[in-house]
């Protein structure tokens, strides 16, 4: 990698030495990026993985995978994107540990940037997956990693024997809470409505879970304590009554918004942010296409990036083979 000083900005780069140009490269490494890596290795153009900043993707955080077809005992979580991995290394995909910090895709090849290199590929898959919604209230930036926690897997383990909260009512929500009963004395599971968005098998194994509450119609305002959380400021969204809640953490899983920053104004968007595609997977420029999460607000599993992943492949290499005829 060619070292930088400060008097060498990556845009001189291209100056300075030769960049070769690559069929396929690939941003992320979620279900979406490692199949389309697996469908473009497959067709033998060994294509460039950038993995950013998390590796695997969000499924490599999560616990268990209980409906990806093939494993009817479930899967690990980052089990199965180390398979996924694997699979795609097999016929030839290569994977670079870096996070690309700008993209040009005015002209063809397109250019990608990370903080120490410069890239040109003919064609780009954009699977750069999506990010935890934040609450944006006072105390959740503070304690953050001092009891602000947004993975179960990752963190759950700190708060053995405690009592934790989990804000939000979705899937996320109820199937962490359940995994951190696993650690936790009590997990209070706090909602804004008083109806689950959850599916009906995470709602049930909830309910028949002792260590389970909740707290319904309420919102936290404030996240509070000293070294670490301590208690949470609560509103009732009904009838604005304010009340305290004591506890050891809290985790949040209210959504997810897709990480789309770097193609704004670049590429099409929907109003979410989320980038918009056909059916074939191709954004709103020729060769370039978007699998997964980050054009995904509907369905968001790992199956069906995975099937966009290995969508978007198959578009890309047919783009490609039409260009050489
Ligand atoms: P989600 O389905 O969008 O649910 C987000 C939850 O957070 C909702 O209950 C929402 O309340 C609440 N919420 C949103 N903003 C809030 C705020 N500012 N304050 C308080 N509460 C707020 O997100 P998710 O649970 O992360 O799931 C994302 C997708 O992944 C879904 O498609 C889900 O089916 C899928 N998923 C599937 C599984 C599985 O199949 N096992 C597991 C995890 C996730 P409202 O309900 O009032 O809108």
């Amino acid at each position: 990698m060619q070292k930088l000083t400060n008097m060498e900005p990556v845009n001189d780069m291209a100056e300075k030495k030769e960049i070769k140009t690559e069929e396929i490269l690939i941003l992320g490494t979620g279900p979406a990026g490692l199949a389309a890596a697996l469908y473009a290795a497959r067709a033998d153009l060994k294509p460039l993985l950038l993995t950013g900043t998390e590796n695997g993707g969000q499924v490599a955080l999560t616990d268990r995978i209980e409906n990806y077809p093939g494993f009817p005992d479930g899967v690990g979580g980052s089990e199965l994107a180390d398979l996924f991995q694997r699979n795609a290394e097999r016929f030839g995909a290569r994977l670079e540990y870096e996070a690309a910090t700008e993209v040009d895709l005015s002209k063809r090849p397109f250019t990608v940037k990370t903080y120490g290199n410069e890239y040109k590929t003919k064609v780009l898959i954009i699977s750069t997956g999506a990010t935890p919604n934040k609450l944006g209230i006072p105390g959740e930036k503070e304690f953050r990693g001092k009891g602000v926690s947004f993975c179960a897997t990752c963190d759950g383990w700190f708060f053995k024997d405690k009592d934790v909260a989990v804000a939000g009512g979705g899937d996320s929500a109820l199937e962490e809470g359940i995994l951190l009963t696993r650690f936790a004395k009590t997990v209070t599971i706090i909602h804004r409505r008083d109806q689950l968005r959850a599916g009906a098998i995470l709602q049930k194994r909830a309910k028949n879970n002792p260590k389970i509450k909740y707290i319904w119609n309420s919102v936290v305002e404030e996240i509070q304590g000293k070294q670490g959380v301590e208690q949470l400021a609560l509103r009732n969204t009904r009838d604005n009554k304010k009340s305290k809640l004591t506890v050891d953490g809290i985790f949040i899983f209210i959504g997810h918004s897709p990480n789309t920053e770097m193609f704004r104004n670049q590429l099409e968007l929907d109003d979410k942010g989320y980038i918009l595609t056909d059916q074939r997977m191709r954004t709103s420029i020729p060769g370039v296409f978007a699998a997964g999460e980050v054009c995904d607000p509907f369905f968001r599993q790992v199956i069906t990036s995975a099937g966009m992943g290995a969508a978007a492949a198959i578009s890309a290499i047919r783009l490609l083979e039409s260009e050489s005829d």
